[in-house]
């Protein structure tokens, strides 16, 4: 399923800041297609009848409350619409998924949650997952039944992510890499149950892994304080000598930056593209 409600003019980067534009080149909510109306109103609908009255709760870290939020907004498709159909997603533009990102904005703890999902912690998956990976993880990412959260930052390397010092080893029967070190920031840790996870394997070579919950040598720290999106859980994650299977790489060894670098841009258009209603 795919919609046509895209400008045809090809951007590149934030060109559109320096370049001279048309006025048909501007897009608005004017512009959405029949059905982005549709999933706007029902995500507008989810927000006010079911998000809203929990934000309170939320708020006071009641997270069994963002995981019950996730698997209803899974079930009406709106963690899926990035996730392609053979997965069980809606297979829909980004263009969509920002409609739905404004509309479940209006309470920034939930969105935090919910964009952590349904962006940074599934798409690595969408974008550089094997068949197999796909097949096993998608189905119940969509629906909202198992959640997803991205562990690049570390204490010492924030903006510097290729800096960190989570390392990998491949264990000596070849079937597990062995993975230490403690990311930071995390969110969604508190309550997730898949992460994709950086690390450089021998010291050097940085690359991502698929390190589930419950995965032996992998624990979760305490909530952060935060002084804003308190309702969005964020937590440090600790790897001790975690056995992850050599079929949970995700894309190939020393290729993590490939990975790392572009979920984070596309994750960062949906919200930038967001409409301004
Ligand atoms: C609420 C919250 C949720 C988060 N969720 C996640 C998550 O789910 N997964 C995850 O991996 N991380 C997450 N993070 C971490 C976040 O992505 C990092 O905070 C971010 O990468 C910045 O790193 P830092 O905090 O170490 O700041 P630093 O990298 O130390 O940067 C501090 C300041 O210096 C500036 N700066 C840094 N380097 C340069 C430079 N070379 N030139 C000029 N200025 C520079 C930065 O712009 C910034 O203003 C989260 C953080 C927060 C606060």
């Amino acid at each position: 399923m795919s919609t046509t409600a895209i400008p045809k003019t090809k951007i590149s980067g934030g060109s559109f800041l320096l370049e001279e534009r048309q006025t048909a080149d501007v897009f608005t909510p004017e512009d959405f297609s029949e059905q982005q109306q549709m999933i706007g109103q029902t995500t507008e609908e989810f927000a006010i009848n079911e998000i809203l009255p929990q934000a309170e709760k939320i708020e006071h870290k009641d997270f069994s409350i963002s995981r019950d939020l996730l698997k209803k907004a899974g079930d009406l498709g709106l963690s899926g619409v990035e996730i392609p159909e053979a997965y069980g997603g809606l297979e829909m533009d980004k263009v969509t998924a920002a409609i739905i990102a404004d509309n479940i904005a209006k309470y920034a703890g939930f969105a935090t949650t919910w964009g952590a999902h349904s962006g940074i912690g599934l798409l690595p998956i969408v974008y550089f997952g094997t068949e197999e990976q796909k097949k096993k993880y998608l189905p119940r990412l969509a629906t909202g039944e198992t959640v997803g959260a991205y562990a690049l930052s570390e204490a010492t390397s924030g903006s510097d992510a290729l800096n960190c010092r989570a390392r990998a080893v491949l264990s000596p029967d070849g079937k597990h890499y062995i993975l230490n070190g403690e990311k930071m920031w995390i969110t969604n840790a508190g309550f997730a149950d898949l992460f994709t996870v950086f690390a450089k394997i021998d010291g050097e070579k940085f690359s991502a892994f698929l390190v589930e919950r419950t995965f032996p040598g992998f624990s979760v720290g305490g909530e952060e304080h935060k002084m804003g999106i308190r309702g969005s859980s964020t937590c440090p994650i600790i790897m001790n000598d975690c056995k992850v299977p050599v079929e949970n790489l995700l894309g190939e060894v020393g290729k993590g930056a490939t990975i790392a670098f572009n979920i984070l841009n596309i994750v960062s258009w949906t919200v930038s593209h967001k409409s301004t209603r």
